[in-house]
């Protein structure tokens, strides 16, 4: 008996989502997506629509070769495999291939088409989750089933699905709008929403609670070991004045680590421990010795650390560079690794602790309490910190981190509660870099590329257009193109990741007035350094912020640093107009505050 949502309706809204370039009609499109969802299936409507089987954090990857697409497609339309293929080169879009393949096939199968979302995602993780001998072949079994059942449109989405290249470009803030929209009528429960995502990163899950418990139940959301807590950022300021003047006088003052975030969940009891990254993948598997000593180390039943993990090496002292620890990303030797590059977790804060949330208590509750429970001494470490209240004591602790060869300083407002998921002044970091002539580096979007021309005809690749995050509206603005600086490694890397997630037209969520030869998806994040920051009619990164009509942001003289992307960050994670903004403020202060005599 069918009950749900049929997958062709679904398909149907997301043909839609990709014919729309405004964020807007993306919004209502959604919304009318989710009224019609029934309470049981918003979550598998959600992760669909985000182009996962589940969120990242449970670490499912669908991603299935498209060579193994390439043969069910085959076997589902009845073309030989080479048939296949030139459509794809044709195409560059299985998806498109298979829809065009299901139409005109040789055993011309219209498709039942009476499944329902829940049954493809059924069969989406039964592929996930099917490995060992005979995989490959009955991975393709199952999705040459589902394609011979389906229409044309929805092979064109099962197809995309299945490779992990949906692509709607639908972010975290416009899904928790629409569904807002959907639940209440209109968009203001969407900051509840967010809150209860902030400390879950499950939206699926949040859905599922609105439907389920309403309001009630997003507003009674609590925290939970093994769902990770969306992680609390800090701001930045340039100065230890700015810093002490904005914390109220005294504040406390960390080392700041430039290894990668850790969030390690630990339950005693059942000897289970997940540590999850900065950009809340699952990464447990690459810190074993961490986990060990997780369970050796800290003194409760359950916990919920938030730290940063660093190589380091106890014969000398010192810290690894931040490349190095990046080595753990590896998928093998880990265990070699971990006995060559040893880690330690700087822990900086308790989330969590037998059962209770921490994030409502102040900052110097929530260390001493970390103090308290776990030993500090072994391969778990306390972030190195003082509490001052002056200017200058702030100033000597900066220099003395800086010439222990660390990245700066963050200060913690003594009081603050956590607060997950934001930047808010509650942490202020200070770098090293804020002493050079542009304040830090940012970490912006590509959200186009440069054909090369004269030499770099060769690569293919002329630069990249670049964009900052406008977290209030949810979409990316751009703020410079990069045309310079790159290695030859890189243009060839550059081209051959970029061609994968070219788009034939602007998306929806990128706000642009330059044209670059080729859209992207927003999907990754380079580190870019720059001279200065200018206001530009050319560029929309901050134009909204400042009123109708106004000019926006750019960078002048980018370069890319840090050698390419940073696999470590989601485009959500880039720096804010908001940021692009203070940083334009703070870097004409100083100028100023330089020209006084
Ligand atoms: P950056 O690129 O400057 O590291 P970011 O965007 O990764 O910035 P920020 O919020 O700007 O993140 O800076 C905080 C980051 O600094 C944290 O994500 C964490 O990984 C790292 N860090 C290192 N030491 C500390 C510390 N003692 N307290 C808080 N964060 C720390």
């Amino acid at each position: 008996m069918l009950e749900g949502m049929l997958f062709e309706e679904l398909a149907g809204f997301y043909d839609k989502l990709e014919g729309t370039s405004s964020r807007l009609a993306m919004i209502d499109i959604l919304t009318e997506m989710f009224s019609r969802a029934r309470k049981g299936e918003v979550k598998d409507i959600i992760y669909m629509t985000l182009g996962t089987p589940a969120p990242p954090f449970k670490g499912i990857d669908l991603g299935m070769a498209e060579k193994l697409a390439e043969e069910a497609i085959a076997t589902a339309t009845g073309e030989t495999k080479e048939g296949v293929d030139r459509s794809f080169k044709k195409t560059g879009d299985l998806g498109r291939s298979a829809e065009q393949l299901m139409g005109a096939g040789r055993l011309r199968r219209m498709g039942s088409g009476k499944f329902e979302v829940s049954d493809v995602m059924a069969t989406m993780l039964k592929i996930a989750g099917t490995s060992g001998q005979g995989s490959k072949e009955a991975k393709i079994k199952m999705l040459a089933n589902l394609l011979a059942a389906s229409k044309p449109l929805e092979a064109r989405y099962i197809v995309r699905f299945a490779l992990g290249e949906l692509r709607l470009g639908a972010g975290d803030a416009t899904i928790l709008e629409a569904l807002s929209n959907a639940a209440t009528g209109d968009r203001k429960f969407k900051a509840k929403l967010e809150e209860a995502y902030n400390i879950c990163s499950d939206l699926g899950l949040v859905g599922e609670t609105l439907m389920r418990e309403g309001k009630r139940g997003i507003e009674e959301f609590k925290v939970a070991l093994f769902e990770p807590i969306r992680p609390a950022l800090a701001e930045r300021l340039p100065t230890a004045e700015e810093i002490l003047a904005r914390m109220g006088g005294k504040c406390a003052v960390e080392s700041k680590y430039d290894g990668l975030r850790a969030q390690v969940h630990i339950d005693r009891a059942g000897k289970h421990v997940e540590i999850f990254s900065r950009r809340l993948e699952r990464v447990t598997d690459m810190f074993p010795e961490l986990t060990r000593a997780a369970l050796r180390e800290v003194h409760a039943d359950s916990a919920i650390l938030d730290g940063e993990a660093i190589a380091y090496d106890e014969a000398t002292n010192q810290f690894h560079p931040f490349q190095e620890t990046m080595q753990r990303k590896r998928k093998h030797g880990i265990e070699e690794k971990s006995e060559e590059l040893p880690l330690r977790l700087f822990a900086f804060d308790l989330l969590y602790l037998n059962g209770e949330s921490y994030l409502n208590k102040g900052y110097t509750e929530r260390r001493d309490e970390l103090e308290r429970v776990v030993k500090g001494d072994g391969t778990i470490r306390f972030s190195d910190r003082t509490i001052v209240d002056k200017p200058a004591a702030l100033e000597k602790y900066f220099d003395e981190a800086v010439e222990d060869g660390l990245e700066g300083i963050v200060a913690k407002d003594l009081d603050a509660p956590y607060v997950a998921g934001a930047r808010k002044f509650s942490w202020i970091k200070m770098k090293r870099s804020y002493k050079g002539e542009l304040s830090d580096t940012v970490d912006l979007v590509v959200v186009g590329y440069y054909r090369g021309k004269g030499i770099r005809t060769e690569f293919g690749f002329g630069g990249i257009l670049a964009a900052v995050y406008d977290d209030k509206r949810d979409v990316f603005e751009t703020v410079t193109r990069i045309g310079t600086g790159f290695t030859e490694e890189m243009m060839r890397s550059f081209r051959s990741v970029f061609e994968k997630i070219r788009v034939a037209k602007k998306p929806a969520r990128v706000d642009a007035l330059v044209e670059p030869d080729f859209w992207t998806e927003p999907r990754y994040v380079v580190t870019v350094k720059a001279d200065e920051i200018t206001k530009s009619p050319m560029h929309t990164a901050g134009r909204h912020r400042e009123g109708e009509g106004e000019v926006g942001y750019a960078l002048r003289f980018p370069r890319i640093v840090g050698g390419g992307i940073r696999e470590d960050k989601s485009p959500e994670d880039a720096t804010t107009a908001k940021e692009i903004e203070e940083m334009f403020r703070q870097q004409r202060k100083t100028k100023i505050s330089e020209a006084a005599p």
